[in-house]
């Protein structure tokens, strides 16, 4: 009982310790594969090629790019170059080479970037982090918050998500595994918004160590297997390697010290695969470990041989507290009790170094030790108070762990609240967007409606005035002799009726002259009919000129005309008659290139009496005419 429960808050510290060297060279072991805007010309395939590279093994990335930069740098435009040193700057940070990375955005610095662009993101969130690497904590915060703001400005979601990622690997190196889990989150719903497999994947690998310090094994554990075969499955072994140490860590905190170790000696496959050496100390310590608990010493004592054996020459204080104490374990294991003592006195004078909040479960450990120690050494009272101080201490250590717990629903809490938050906000985005398409169209449906009234209103009117034209020439057609362009007989007769009875009424006289061509038969024979027809349309033109605006003349017959006279007298009628019959007289008709003498015969009425309709009045003149032709023609006469 005593051995495990030792054992128990030794797991912790070496959770602690792994998570540290771990976390160095692993963490911002992610976003590697964003790629650059598709514009589909060469370079932007071969940054497509580079990312790709660098989802499998970063060295192979950096390699390429350096290449195309030592052949092509001096053809390449200023912003693909800017483009490719932040690619080698990223891909040197991937790979720990913090001055070569540094060296690369000084350089990309030079060409002027602009910070607004993809590039000029990825220039400001490489150096953070470079510069975090460097140790300089107090430069990294304002990159990342200039990135964030730029980001959000430019509705950059990639590299947003990017820059919270970034920012959580900031607060886990701090060990603010609290803040960090938040950021990762944030991050998480934008890669999830963006659809992003393997982004998502990167970040599950990350929260795994994050939930594993904050003993949410549950979660890490879960997020941890999803990550893991993930990448197994796509060969990514950088990643499996990373995701597979945290998993280790979870184990060991779980106490389930057989998958432990098959998580630690996975993690010694996955080293030699990807030639990371940094992490098979790591292995082997954890190993160490696991067998202590199992206890096989004689295994644990081997692994910790070999962890001395593969470890820098020098370790972080954290990773030689963790070996201390395990060999402090193993000498009372062997009874070996002043060896026990001189290690955990080597221990406790380098806890003394460190700050006292951040040793409280060493101590406990140590406190623990040195009462096994005291009380195989027969000193029943000192171990009896050392192991009350450890208890108490213990207690301490527990409470701020609650705290740590409680914190984390805190997390859970707000990051479902964030979560939300986002999918209203993109909720009330698509809403927008869609009503401002609706007004959009509704606008464009008005402008239609409108333009489809007037088309069709002109339409109709073209309609209309084609229908009027047509009717007006229909109409015209129907009163017109197509001869002559005269009034035709029905249309005369018509008017004439009319004007009679306009007449009646107003007592104004009325009179009518009809005239008929002499010997037109003769006419027609010598010329033709078509010579007949040229003398037909010249009487029509001759007589016409003597049409006043109330008068009218149509056509009544083969060639027999009517002249209608409203409010005119015989006497006046009988002169119309004459002028118009020696106009005739005189005209000399051209037939045929032929000079033709042509003559017509009149006969003129007036209505006499108000009973009498226009028939009577046109037969008197009828019968005038015929008196004329009788009477040799070429004359005019008044009906009696
Ligand atoms: P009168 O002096 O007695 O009137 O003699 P006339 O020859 O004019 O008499 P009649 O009425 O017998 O002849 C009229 C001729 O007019 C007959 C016909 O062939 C001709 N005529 C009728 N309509 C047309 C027409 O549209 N064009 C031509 N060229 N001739 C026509
Ligand atoms: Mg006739
Ligand atoms: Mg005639």
């Amino acid at each position: 009982m005593y051995v495990k429960k030792e054992n128990s808050d030794f797991t912790l510290n070496t959770v602690i310790y792994l998570r540290l060297a771990l976390i160095t060279f692993f963490l911002f072991f992610s976003f590697k594969a964003y790629s650059s805007s598709p514009n589909f010309n060469t370079i932007s395939k071969a940054f497509d090629h580079f990312e790709e590279l660098s989802a499998k093994d970063p060295s192979l990335a950096l390699e390429a790019a350096t290449k195309m930069m030592t052949e092509q740098g001096s053809t390449l435009s200023q912003e693909n170059k800017t483009t490719l040193l932040a690619k080698i700057a990223q891909y040197n940070y991937f790979l720990g080479n913090v001055t070569q990375g540094i060296a690369a955005i000084e350089q990309a610095y030079a060409l002027n970037p602009d910070f607004n662009s993809d590039t000029g993101l990825l220039l400001l969130i490489t150096h953070g982090a470079l510069l975090l690497s460097k140790g300089e904590l107090e430069q990294t915060m304002p990159l990342y918050a200039k990135a964030e703001k730029i980001a959000i400005a430019t509705e950059n979601t990639k590299r947003l998500a990017e820059v919270y990622s970034y920012i959580a690997g900031y607060y886990s190196i701090l060990h603010d595994d609290i803040q960090a889990l938040k950021y990762f989150h944030q991050s998480y719903v934008l890669v999830e918004q963006l659809n992003n497999e393997l982004e998502m994947m990167y970040l599950k690998s990350q929260m795994t160590g994050a939930y594993s310090n904050i003993h949410d094994n549950e979660n890490a554990i879960k997020l941890g297997n999803e990550a893991l075969s993930y990448f197994i499955e796509r060969e990514f072994y950088f990643d499996a390697l990373y995701v597979q140490s945290e998993l280790a860590n979870s184990y060991l905190n779980i106490k389930d010290y057989n998958k432990a170790k098959i998580a630690f000696e996975n993690v010694i496959i996955f080293s030699k695969k990807t030639l990371s050496e940094a992490s098979i100390p790591i292995a082997n310590f954890g190993l160490a470990e696991v067998y202590f608990a199992l206890e096989d010493y004689d295994k644990s004592r081997e692994y910790l041989q070999i962890f001395h054996e593969t470890r820098p020459a020098e370790v972080l204080t954290f990773t030689r507290v963790n070996y201390l104490v395990l060999e402090a374990k193993l000498a009372i294991t062997d009874n070996n009790l002043v060896l026990a003592q001189e290690k955990i006195s080597e221990v406790e004078a380098t806890l003394d170094t460190l700050d006292k909040n951040a040793t409280l479960s060493w101590k406990v450990k140590v406190l623990s030790i040195k009462a096994k120690i005291a009380y195989l050494n027969k000193d029943y009272e000192s171990a009896y108070l050392f192991e009350r101080e450890s208890k108490e201490l213990h207690n301490t250590y527990q409470n701020t762990q609650r705290e740590t717990i409680r914190s984390k629903f805190k997390i859970l809490f707000d990051t479902d609240q964030t979560r939300l938050q986002n999918k209203i906000l993109a909720r009330d985005k698509l809403l927008d967007k869609a009503a401002l398409k609706s007004a959009e169209q509704e606008k464009w449906i008005q402008y239609l409606i409108i333009l489809f009234t007037l088309a069709l209103t002109c339409f109709l009117i073209f309609l209309v005035r084609r229908q009027v034209k047509t009717s007006k020439y229909l109409n015209k057609l129907a009163n017109t002799d197509a001869l002559t362009g005269l009034a035709n007989r029905r249309f005369t007769f018509k008017y004439a009726e009319n004007k009679l009875i306009t007449c009646k009424n107003h007592n104004s006289p009325f009179a009518v002259v009809v005239f008929d061509i002499d010997h037109f038969k003769i006419v027609n024979d010598t010329y033709g009919h078509a010579g007949g027809d040229i003398a037909l349309i010249n009487i029509a033109k001759i007589a016409n000129e003597y049409v006043r605006e109330q008068d009218i003349l149509g056509r009544i017959g083969g060639e027999e005309f009517l002249l209608v006279l409203p409010k005119t007298t015989a006497k006046k009628a009988r002169m119309v008659a004459q002028r118009i019959r020696a106009a005739i007289d005189d005209n000399d008709f051209l037939i045929n290139e032929l000079h033709v003498k042509i003559t017509a015969s009149f006969g003129v009425s007036e209505l006499s009496n108000p009973e009498h309709s226009f028939n009577h009045l046109f037969q008197d003149a009828d019968d005038a005419l015929y008196q004329a032709k009788a009477l040799g023609r070429n004359r005019v006469e008044v009906a009696k």
